[in-house]
């Protein structure tokens, strides 16, 4: 019988417990393409799956690790065939399906997307499930009708790695951008990312009032609780702030005045769930628009075993950037 290098997450008489391990490939669920995987990441997400923080894995055991890259192996598939590059983020990858830290997977073909030209596998791991967030945010801003000539972006959770594509991101695209960081000494990195300014988080993390002084046209945010509420309450009059994140609190101590005096809007965006046409749009705009050299410069490498010792360090926020696994 076939089996493979996995991070395997089992329940525990109390908890879970995180191992790697060898899993049978008769094992793996239902899916109509079967995968190599070849690169996958380090998110936030992974960081709670593999620490048992938060409950987000909902099957046992289960393959933990949210997204990869990889070439098709086997498809019965129409849109699919063996040699295919493809890369697979959110849909329960890691949480109700069996994930991407292994060396193989299997999944429904309609959760693909194909791996844009241009783009190595590796580097798609770099942008992973955080930059592809990056991206459905910059697109929500944009669909709001907000331009450089309407004014600043604001960054929260800058060093992170949502946080440092989008600024990369915000950047290139002309935005005069204000990364929000808690870690004073990135400010080189995140200047080099392209941030024109960085603001210490304590400055918005305390509870403020209802409106402040307008500093931004909009931001994205991947931190919530008070400092989303700040965010709102600088927001200028008719700008949007696309919130994504949770890294500070789930909570959103805010008012209804942004909204109804200062017509700002609070975009929610999703990547777990995002329908597949925005998803592609989403890749093909990131192969775009994000510079090769600064995703080079927020990307460390590290292999399969090393992402248990990752994940609690994302989740304490000393992870900078992105982090790509190797794994085939
Ligand atoms: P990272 O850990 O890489 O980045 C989070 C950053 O937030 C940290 O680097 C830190 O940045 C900042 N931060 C951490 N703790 C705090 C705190 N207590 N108060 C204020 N700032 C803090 O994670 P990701 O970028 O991968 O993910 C960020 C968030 O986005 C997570 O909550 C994640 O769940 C969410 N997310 C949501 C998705 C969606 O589909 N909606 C998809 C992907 C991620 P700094 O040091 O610069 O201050």
């Amino acid at each position: 019988m076939a089996s493979f290098k996995a991070i395997r997450i089992d329940k525990a008489e109390k908890g879970t417990t995180t191992t790697l391990a060898q899993f049978d490939e008769t094992d793996l669920m239902d899916g109509d393409v079967t995968v190599a995987v070849e690169w996958s990441t380090v998110n936030y997400k992974d960081g709670l799956a593999i620490t048992g923080k938060s409950p987000v894995v909902r099957r046992f055991p289960m393959i933990a690790g949210v997204d990869f890259a990889g070439t098709v192996i086997d498809s019965k598939h129409a849109g699919w065939k063996a040699g295919d590059k493809v890369i697979s983020t959110g849909w329960g990858l890691g949480e109700t399906h069996l994930g991407a830290y292994a060396e193989k997977a299997r999944v429904k073909g309609d959760w693909l997307v194909r791996l844009p030209s241009g783009m190595t596998a590796r580097e798609a791991m770099a942008v992973g499930t955080a930059g592809f967030t990056a991206m459905l945010s910059v697109l929500a801003l944009e669909k709001h009708g907000l331009t450089p000539k309407d004014g600043a972006m604001i960054v929260t959770g800058a060093a992170g790695g949502v946080g440092s594509v989008a600024v990369a991101l915000l950047s290139k695209l002309g935005f005069h951008v204000i990364a929000s960081t808690g870690r004073p000494a990135e400010a080189d990195y995140l200047r080099a990312l392209g941030a024109s300014e960085i603001i210490d988080r304590n400055e918005l993390s305390a509870p403020g009032k209802p409106l402040a002084k307008e500093r931004w046209a909009g931001g994205i945010h991947s931190v919530g609780s008070t400092t989303l509420a700040n965010l709102l309450a600088m927001t200028k009059y008719g700008g949007a702030i696309a919130a994504c994140g949770l890294a500070a609190g789930m909570d959103l101590p805010s008012s209804v005045a942004p909204f109804i005096l200062r017509g700002v809007c609070l975009l929610g965006i999703d990547s777990v769930m995002c329908p597949i046409g925005p998803r592609k749009a989403a890749w093909e705009r990131i192969a775009k628009d994000l510079d090769h050299k600064k995703l080079a410069e927020m990307t460390t490498e590290i292999g399969l075993a090393d992402v248990l010792d990752v994940a609690p360090k994302i989740l304490a926020g000393q992870v900078r950037g992105r982090t790509v696994v190797k794994i085939g």
